[in-house]
């Protein structure tokens, strides 16, 4: 990783702080950060379907958006920050199906389970945690305008996105329009290009919504744009989300964001996450190698979580064992020592406040440097090492 570039700026109150630089999935370059609108930052992260238990795999990509929030208020920024809870989605229905009770109970239940984790990471963040239900007017709205404008058709019903019709699809995610053309996404005879998504669909059992297309639900990329231009407007500072939704799901939500308000980029910095893996698989429900928050609170603090989470690079995917848990653990203690050898020696010698001041330095560097927390938690162990 680059040494960061010595950029100094003013923050809103004036005081002279080293430029953040972070790195940008669309133009895949690290760029200087920069908000749109002075000393405020807006943002939005893909949060969870709320189906069932958090596991690890998600609390990663959640403690990383937080102390990027965290480190962005420390600059002096005030931060809007907006998750999404998918409680409109297949996997609900299909739970309340198999316990015979109500989706909306399924969604509550998770929703709460889901709050609680956030808590207990000590994730706090977040401004607003906003439910796709309560935005389906808004995204009916958003899906009529592009069928008005030529950017969606239907079809028996189904309602598309004409990927056709916005030549830089696949712009955030690197693909040419011949990989893109390969690419099969919801395959059905009745699309018009083999990359379109749906919008709507239709969907005659319960539960489904009514629309001026007829019966069904919304495309889950939709209830995302629905979410976060209502609530950040037509361009924002940062979206983020799992390396694994950057096809097609945002690749779609710049689509959908730019063929609806024109204005253009949508977002200026796209952040992903890499994954958190087990033995070199990708931590899930699905593949059953998942640890539930709730059973890893049991064991270990929220400090110890979040410096597992930390210690690798958040771009980078995390290989997931007891050894690298024991070791966070570790490093947890160290830090929380050197924390009271600190306070304990805060009127201590010029020279070792000046140590100490030089180790803060370096602290803020890495940081500054796309969010380089393992560097940045290494600084702070010097504190533990050093002789002072
Ligand atoms: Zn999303």
């Amino acid at each position: 990783m680059s040494t960061p570039r010595k950029v100094i700026t003013k923050d809103k109150v004036g005081i002279l702080v080293l430029a953040l630089i972070l790195y940008d999935t669309l133009s895949a370059t690290k760029k200087r950060f920069e908000p749109i609108r002075q000393g405020e930052v807006r943002m939005f992260v893909c949060g969870p379907t709320v189906y069932d238990s958090t596991h690890l795999g998600h609390a990663r990509t959640f403690i990383v958006y937080d102390v990027l929030a965290r480190y962005l208020r420390s600059k002096g920024f005030k931060v809007f920050f907006v998750m999404n809870l998918t409680d409109i989605e297949d996997k609900i229905f299909e739970k309340a199906k198999r316990e015979k009770t109500s989706y909306q109970e399924i969604a509550q239940r998770y929703t709460e389970e889901f709050k609680e984790a956030l808590r207990e990471l000590n994730v706090e963040t977040v401004s607003l945690l906003a439910r796709a239900s309560d935005y389906l007017d808004t995204a009916v709205s958003q899906i009529s305008r592009m069928l008005s404008n030529g950017s969606g058709y239907i079809v028996e019903g189904n309602v598309y996105f004409d990927t056709s019709t916005f030549p830089e699809y696949g712009k955030l995610s690197h693909q040419s329009p011949l990989e893109i053309m390969l690419r099969r996404i919801e395959p059905s005879p009745e699309k018009k290009n083999q990359a379109d998504f749906f919008l709507w669909r239709r969907i005659d059992e319960h539960p489904s919504w009514d629309s001026p297309f007829g019966k069904g639900r919304p495309g889950w990329h939709i209830e995302d744009t629905a979410i976060s231009i209502s609530n950040l407007g037509q361009r924002y500072d940062i979206h983020g989300g799992g390396l694994e939704l950057v096809f097609p799901h945002h690749e779609a939500e710049i689509a959908q964001a730019e063929v609806l308000t024109g204005a253009k980029p949508f977002v200026n910095y796209w952040i992903h996450t890499g994954l958190l893996k087990v033995k070199g698989r990708k931590m899930s429900k699905s593949l059953g190698n998942y640890i539930l928050v709730k059973d890893l609170l049991k064991k270990y603090d929220a400090n110890t979580i979040r410096i597992l989470c930390l210690s690798t690079h958040y771009r980078k995917d995390i290989n997931f064992s007891e050894r690298a848990l024991a070791k966070a653990s570790n490093q947890r203690n160290e830090i929380a020592k050197a924390l009271i050898v600190l306070q304990k020696r805060a009127r201590g010698s010029k020279s070792y406040l000046e140590k100490v001041l030089n180790i803060e330095k370096k602290f803020y560097r890495f940081m500054d440097n796309d969010l380089d927390a393992p560097k940045a938690i290494f600084s702070l162990l010097t504190l533990v090492c050093a002789r002072f």
